[in-house]
């Protein structure tokens, strides 16, 4: 066993503001198949920080750079990385197969159809394959949208409050089930939450974000 750790995301204290300052030095370090949550306070900074590793959004101060590479002016397109968002933004016009195939690329149709069914199996939906969006429940459309993003198969898996919409008592087991299928997946993952009991559930580590400032790490 190779007790190594590989960095594959290292956030060194960027600075964002629009009109007030939203990032006031934030940095943070994700190792090879880790998962660190942040949890925060509505309008804290969280959704802006992922949006500023994937590249949705550019920094006025800092560094990012994935697997050892500085990716700060690198556009989103170009970045390693995959998002789930808070509402799954799955297509409605497609169904479940083409939704999780939709990032895949340069492969052929087999190929694809069978790394679909494997992605279905690991989100424990083995069939789904032809089912419309608007048939699942909001706890199978959330694990769609995450083998949607893990199809993608970049460096690092953002998850932005992946499970928001659900209510609590499913948002506890779903949280378990999300952090199994991201550790079986191998995905180094940073998982953004409000809830500081999904937050525990999820990651390997917790950081509690605080008006744009990340507090040092805790450990479980
Ligand atoms: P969270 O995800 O923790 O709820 P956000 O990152 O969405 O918080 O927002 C943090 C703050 O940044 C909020 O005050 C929000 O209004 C502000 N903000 C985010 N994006 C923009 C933007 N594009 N323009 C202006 N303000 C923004
Ligand atoms: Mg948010």
């Amino acid at each position: 066993m190779n007790n190594k750790k590989i960095n594959i995301l290292t956030v060194e204290n960027i600075h964002l503001s629009f009109a007030l300052p939203v990032l006031r030095g934030v940095s943070l370090n994700l190792d090879e198949g880790e998962i660190v949550s942040v949890v925060g306070p509505s309008g804290c900074g969280k959704s802006t920080l992922l949006r500023c590793i994937a590249g949705l959004q550019q920094i006025d101060k800092g560094n990012i750079s994935i697997r050892g590479i500085d990716v700060t002016h690198v556009p989103a397109y170009k970045r390693s990385v995959s998002m789930v968002f808070q509402d799954g933004q799955l297509f409605p016009h497609m169904n479940v197969a083409k939704n999780i195939a939709f990032p895949m690329r340069k492969i052929s149709s087999k190929e694809k159809r069978q790394r679909v069914r494997e992605l279905l199996e690991l989100v424990d939906l083995s069939g789904f394959e032809k089912r419309g969006i608007d048939t699942l429940s909001g706890g199978q459309a959330s694990r769609v949208a995450l083998a949607r993003s893990l199809a993608r198969g970049g460096d690092v898996l953002l998850c932005d409050e992946p499970l928001a919409a659900l209510d609590v008592a499913l948002r506890m087991s779903l949280s378990l089930s999300i952090r199994k299928i991201v550790k079986n997946a191998g995905a180094s993952c940073v998982y953004v939450t409000h809830d500081g009991e999904e937050a525990k559930r999820v990651g390997d580590k917790v950081v509690r974000m605080d008006e744009g400032v990340l507090h040092p790490m805790q450990l479980k």
